[in-house]
């Protein structure tokens, strides 16, 4: 296993492209590396099914130009943006950003991605809590950047113990798996061992799906432990899965006719928008790994679009330093120049700049903005 870098290898621009080297090195010969230049984060082209995204990544730009001769303007962490949209201004000396700027871009590309995919569950999910059941499907080196974009994008966790690292508050519990259950002699036994240890080490719901159907394994473990269920994992494997809402509403209906109504069902694998809108009324909480770690990402770029307070940018992009004026009225938004006495109008207000100087010498730390970013999303909810 290769080692992964260091936060300070990242901090002094050894993750970087050699074209961001080869920049360098050809400003310093052209006698222009001090040039202050303004840098713009944004997507021209979202993926054919978004129409709006959820920014996040704040934290860790802090984190890389503490120190440097840098100003950062930027929105909201979980605030929404849209296409061509600038969401940070970078403006500060060429020799400082040409080596961490394609490790910027990283970031956004990465947060921004993963935050709008769980945003993007959640308000479908509603009040159904979402969790986060990626850990096995990712290389171990990049999960705790997984687990605070996924935290910050509104979904629960504490599956795993590493949750606590991001918020100390966390109390850890999950599912069974069904390891214990196919090694045992019986699964009655496995079951009745789960349950009995469940209280203490944080384990919640059974699971089904052993051996037999998800409904009559349902119904077999309520007979023998009738008041002591809490809950059930469903996991039906893809091959028995025939339609698995109507799987989930007979569930259901049994719980009911048994006068069960309180035991929770939890479901997971190959969960989707389409089965959260479908079942999240029969449902106590959904597990979702590889809808959050596949699939599409933000295409960012970061473009240069002023040199020396003048603006110019190459062909294709607009120049000048920009902002989105947002009316809190009626909702417009709008891009444009920016600059300190440039005021916009609308609904005979005075537009908000979206875009607003960050203190690079905040004491906040990281979970401050996963959890400015997590509660706005889940305001929408
Ligand atoms: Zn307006």
């Amino acid at each position: 296993m290769f080692e992964t870098p260091s936060k300070k290898d990242i901090c002094n621009g050894k993750i970087s492209d050699h074209c961001n080297l080869l920049s360098l090195l050809t400003l310093e010969k052209i006698h222009k590396e001090n040039s202050i230049i303004c840098l713009e984060a944004h997507v021209s082209n979202f993926p054919n099914e978004i129409e709006k995204a959820h920014f996040f990544g704040l934290h860790d730009f802090i984190r890389l130009l503490k120190g440097k001769d840098v100003q950062v303007y930027s929105i909201e962490p979980g605030h929404e943006f849209f296409e061509n949209e600038p969401v940070i201004n970078l403006i500060g000396y060429a020799k400082d950003l040409a080596m961490i700027k394609s490790t910027l871009t990283g970031i956004l590309a990465f947060h921004s991605t993963v935050v709008t995919k769980c945003a993007h569950l959640k308000k479908i999910a509603g009040n159904k809590p979402i969790y986060f059941f990626g850990l096995r499907k990712l290389h171990p080196s990049h999960i705790m950047q997984y687990l605070e974009a996924t935290y910050a994008g509104g979904f629960e966790i504490n599956a795993t113990d590493l949750a606590k690292q991001i918020d100390p508050n966390l109390e850890i519990s999950d599912c069974q798996e069904h390891v214990s259950n196919i090694i045992a002699d019986d699964l009655i036994e496995s079951w009745r061992a789960f349950i009995k240890i469940s209280e203490q080490y944080g384990g919640i719901y059974i699971v089904l799906d052993n051996f037999s159907d998800t409904v009559t394994e349902a119904k077999f473990a309520i007979e023998k432990f009738k008041h002591e269920i809490k809950g059930f994992l469903v996991d039906t494997s893809r091959t028995r899965r025939g339609d698995i809402v109507q799987i989930l509403k007979e569930l259901k209906w049994y719980l009911n006719l048994y006068s069960k109504k309180e035991v929770k069902i939890g479901l997971t694998g190959g969960v989707d928008s389409n089965i959260i809108k479908n079942t999240k009324d029969i449902l106590s909480s959904f597990g979702v790994g590889l809808n959050i770690v596949s699939g599409y990402i933000f295409d960012f770029s970061f473009q240069i679009v002023e040199v020396d307070s003048k603006p110019k940018s190459k062909i294709g992009v607009f120049p000048g330093r920009k902002n989105v004026y947002y009316c809190k009225n009626c909702g417009k938004r709008d891009v444009d120049i920016d600059r300190d006495v440039y005021k916009k109008m609308c609904c005979n207000n005075e537009m908000e700049k979206l875009l607003k100087i960050v203190d690079l010498t905040s004491t906040k730390e990281n979970i401050d903005y996963i959890m400015e970013s997590r509660n706005y999303i889940l305001s929408l909810v």
